[in-house]
């Protein structure tokens, strides 16, 4: 069963590896952080909390989250598997995520890490553009959508999140050292994990994970 977590600091490339991973594997992509976005986007009670929150660099809390993702999990298209991006971020919330697992009778079976050098996760996310429809990432030197501005996959136009500047992402960082890099040992311990370098030219790369996702289907 592909029920996988994708991990790595912010600007490690996950939602782009993620992107490509669903439309392979034709798992439902569950990011947490395009979930709280289009809540901030529509101005549900869930978006203005978490609003402020996100927009500093800061995590939203662990019951908000969980609750989010629980209900995610527990809908029909799940359950061929899933592949979850930008969740857990916590030890608790991995707790959470192994006992919804149980529930629902669909345990994680793989934790992709990409590890990324700081340097270069600075030079990613200060030239990072989203597109706000489909969650798709540019880059503005390196990752050129064809038409300057417009989202190669929908169409939609670009933006720069509000957490890609600066100050926010040394908050982003500061969290992912002290909140998620623990989750390596807890699913080292369980023989889950598995990292990936995530500098490597995105076509190669997904072909690595690709090969280790058909392993395990
Ligand atoms: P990143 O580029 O940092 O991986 P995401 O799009 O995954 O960004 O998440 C953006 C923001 O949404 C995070 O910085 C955080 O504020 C919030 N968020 C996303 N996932 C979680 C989570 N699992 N727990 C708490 N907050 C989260
Ligand atoms: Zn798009």
């Amino acid at each position: 069963m592909l029920n996988i977590i994708l991990m790595g600091p912010p600007g490690a490339g996950k939602g782009t590896q993620a992107t490509h991973l669903v439309d392979k594997f034709h798992l439902p992509h569950i990011s947490t952080g395009d979930m709280f976005r289009e809540a901030i986007a529509k101005k549900t009670p869930l978006g203005l909390q978490a609003q402020a929150i996100i927009a500093r660099g800061d995590l939203v809390p662990d019951d908000v989250t969980c609750a989010l993702v629980k209900e995610r999990l527990s809908q029909d298209d799940c359950a061929k598997g899933y592949l979850l991006d930008g969740f857990p971020r916590t030890i608790p919330q991995a707790e959470a995520l192994e006992k919804m697992g149980e529930e629902i009778g669909r345990p994680v079976t793989l934790v992709i890490d990409l590890e990324v050098p700081e340097a270069e996760l600075i030079r990613r996310i200060s030239g990072r553009r989203v597109c706000p429809k489909c969650g798709a990432s540019y880059h503005i030197d390196t990752m050129k959508p064809k038409v300057e501005g417009i989202c190669d996959r929908c169409g939609a136009e670009l933006i720069q999140r509000k957490d890609d500047n600066a100050e926010s992402f040394k908050t982003r960082l500061d969290n992912y050292y002290k909140s998620t890099q623990p989750l390596v040992d807890f699913y080292k311990a369980k023989g889950l994990y598995k990292c990936f370098d995530g500098t490597k030219p995105l076509q190669e790369l997904l072909g690595e994970i690709s090969a280790e996702l058909e392993a395990l289907k």
